[in-house]
């Protein structure tokens, strides 16, 4: 659809490669476009550009000049809606509805958002007694950190990307960027609208690959970058901490999710279903916050279970641009069958599957996609690997706990620590549980609800560090303390 070959984006000019790869459809499996596979001369080419470009012009900007920046590229953003809502459904195969509503609305609000996080941040300093009984000022001064790599999944494209490249921008930082090579449309679509802005040639630079011996192993243990914010896999994440640990560089990392949710019996029950439905099927179950796990209160376990599974028998699937839709198909064949796998193990463990487990068939050409059918399940213990492994797919398993402390202990009981949502009606309850579960981000009584300039990030395998308002900032500078004995 959106061109024959997509390119990438080096010091303002769009580039192509020897090798290129297919993008597929996950709705129906055909070619989409092709895309250039970047080698190591084009990771080097970006690096450079993106170097030279600190040296530049961009390098005298102030903050309140780059907050003008970044708000033209908010507008830009707003002016090519269309177009980023096609190359996001067409790479995803998400709902027009849900890419006009959530992902294409967010990157220009992060871009906004951070012009005005960056434009109001104060700076710190200090008035310090000297031996002689005079006084010395320490003041911190913020720089960029240098050549960003920003590398990002497949999940939520566009939102993830610009969530991590408009702060670096704010910051005065330049930025080599690598999308999943699952999703490289809308970034493309980004370049030419980072370039209508006004933004100067080398300060954003995209190219195109794979992980592992491709684009993105070229660029972490690039010397020429600085530091890396990357979101993906845990396993990923840690293979990607290694070559940042060879060349001592600056890590963000937003990594996988086992996430809890906690439905005690005093909850408003038509609400929990609602936001369960939301949390565990959003976006084919394919966001790092969604809920894997869920936990619920003896009370109301069976109620709630069936009516869960009731809505996900009702689940509406179609076409992308099909109003109403509750479905849409995972990334890709491969990871239909990874999850497809999950189902068949959960089987084998001994769920008992309430609904979903299996794909729909559609007699049409949806049938060379990645769809697989929503599905609850009930009856595995804690240690089996359906529940203890991120699946990211559409499935939730329900399981009853007796009192509060239970429902923490078994949240707790993860690898991973992203996030959890809550519902209740008991406030002291709804506070307690922010401070008993060990993840980043606990919703209460509602889920995804964001935030930009609230920190976002997890514990354990989850992520290391934060992004988000101040914290964001602090990434992607570096603080230099100025002493001046006066
Ligand atoms: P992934 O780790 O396979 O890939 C992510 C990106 O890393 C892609 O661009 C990929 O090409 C690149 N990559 C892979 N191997 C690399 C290597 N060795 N060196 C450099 N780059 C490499 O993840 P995915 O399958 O694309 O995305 C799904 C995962 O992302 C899930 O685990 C999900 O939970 C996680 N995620 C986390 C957050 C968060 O904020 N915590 C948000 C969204 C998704």
């Amino acid at each position: 659809m959106v061109t024959d070959t997509l390119r990438h984006f080096i010091d303002g000019e769009f580039t192509g490669s020897a090798k290129d790869f297919p993008k597929l459809s996950p709705v129906t499996g055909e070619m989409l476009c092709r895309v250039a596979e970047a080698g190591e001369s084009d990771v080097d080419d970006a690096v450079a550009a993106a170097r030279q470009a600190l040296r530049g012009p961009w390098a005298r900007t102030t903050e309140l000049e780059r907050a003008a920046v970044l708000r033209r590229v908010a507008d830009e953003a707003e002016r090519r809606f269309d177009d980023l809502v096609a190359a996001e459904v067409a790479d995803t195969g998400k709902p027009v509805d849900q890419a006009r509503t959530l992902d294409v609305p967010r990157a220009a609000a992060n871009f906004r958002a951070f012009a005005d996080i960056v434009s109001a941040a104060a700076g710190e300093s200090f008035l310090t007694g000297t031996a002689g009984g005079g006084r010395a000022l320490n003041y911190a001064v913020r720089k960029p950190v240098g050549v960003v790599a920003v590398i990002v999944p497949w999940n939520l494209p566009l939102l993830l990307l610009t969530w991590k490249v408009a702060p670096a921008l704010a910051c005065g930082d330049t930025v080599v960027v690598k999308p999943s090579e699952e999703t490289p449309s809308s970034a493309a679509v980004l370049a030419e609208i980072v370039r209508d802005a006004g933004l100067p040639p080398g300060v954003f630079n995209l190219v195109h690959g794979f992980g592992p011996d491709s684009a993105g192993e070229y660029l972490v243990r690039h010397p020429g970058v600085d530091a890396i914010t990357f979101t993906g896999e845990s396993a990923t994440g840690a293979t990607i901490g290694r070559s940042a640990a060879d060349g001592v560089k600056a890590v963000s990392f937003e990594l996988g999710g086992k996430n809890a949710g906690i439905v005690f019996a005093d909850a408003d029950l038509d609400a929990a279903v609602a936001g369960t439905v939301r949390s565990a099927f959003t976006n084919g179950g394919q966001v790092c916050l969604c809920t894997e796990r869920l936990y619920v209160q003896r009370p109301v376990f069976e109620e709630f279970t069936e009516r869960l599974a009731a809505r996900a028998r009702e689940a509406v699937f179609g076409w992308p641009t099909d109003p109403g839709l509750t479905t849409m198909p995972l990334i890709s064949r491969d990871h239909r069958e990874k999850v497809l796998g999950y189902y068949r193990l959960a089987r084998d463990e001994g769920a008992e599957v309430h609904v979903g487990g299996d794909h729909p068939v559609f007699g049409d050409a949806r049938d060379g996609g990645a769809y697989v059918r929503p599905t609850v399940l009930t009856g595995l213990g804690e240690h089996t690997r359906t529940n203890r492994e991120e699946i990211f797919g559409p499935v939730c398993h329900v399981a009853p706990f007796d009192d509060e402390d239970e429902a923490y202990a078994l949240a707790n009981d993860s690898d991973y620590g992203l996030a959890a949502a809550v519902w209740t009606r008991d406030v002291g309850r709804a506070h307690r549980a922010g401070s008993a579960l060990d993840v980043g981000l606990v919703w209460v009584n509602t889920w995804f609800l964001r935030d930009l300039r609230s920190p976002f990030g997890g514990t354990k395998a989850s992520g290391i560090g934060r992004e988000g308002g101040l914290r964001s900032l602090d990434f992607y500078t570096e603080t230099t303390n100025v002493c001046v004995d006066l």
